[in-house]
This record gives C-alpha cells, structure tokens and sequence, in this order.
C-alpha cells in the first residue's frame, strides 16, 4: 500500500484532471471540495470518502474558504509506480459545455509513506 496527505489552498486550489492505472480512495479530512470522477461532480466535505477506479478520470478543487485536506491511498507499494496522465484538456465547471487547456500544475502540497 502507499499512502499519503494532499492538500488545496482555499477557494481555487486545486488537483487537474488524471488518470493512473491503480484504484485509488480519497478520504476527505477538512474542509470543502468536488471531485470529479469520470465527469461525475461529487461534493465532499469532512469524513467523505470517494473511490476512484482504476483508469477513471478524475480531479478534485477546493470549493471552501479553509485548506482542503484529504488523505489518499493507493494498492501499489510505492507512490513512484503511480503513473500520473494528465488531460491536456478539461471541463472547469460543469454548467459551462466547452473543454479548455489545462492551466499550470496547481499549488498542491503531498507527504506520502510507502509500505
Ligand atoms: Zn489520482
């Protein structure tokens, strides 16, 4: 297993849209977000858990005014077998029909343990 905290600063932080070939959880600890799993816009807070399968697109962003904290974890015995693929496009709101290049890597801070 490989393990870890991520976090997003306030109101726009945010993970771009990816995909690994490995399963993956997130486990919300604080604040307020949506993750995006296959197009699938999920609010989370606080003690939320999302699964993410294998393969699935997916991103999350920081919807509150507080850092979003979330804890991660992974079936691979290190975070380096991870392969992240990045979309080079995305939607960045679900009311808006229109995809648009994927802007800088965000401001995400990571601390993993591998097991
Ligand atoms: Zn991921």
């Amino acid at each position: 297993m490989s393990a870890g905290i991520a976090s997003c600063p306030a109101n726009t932080g945010y993970l771009a849209h990816h995909r690994h070939a490995q399963s993956e959880i997130y486990y919300i600890i604080s604040g307020k977000g949506e993750v995006t799993v296959d197009g699938k816009v999920h609010a989370v807070s606080g003690g939320s858990t999302v699964f993410i399968p294998g393969n699935a697109e997916h991103g999350i962003k920081n919807t509150g005014d507080q850092e979003l904290k979330w804890f991660y974890v992974f079936p691979t015995a290190s975070f380096s077998d991870v392969e992240y693929k990045f979309s080079e496009v995305e939607k960045v709101d679900e009311r808006v029909d229109e995809l648009v290049p994927r802007k800088e890597p965000p401001v995400l801070k990571i601390y993993g343990w591998d097991a």
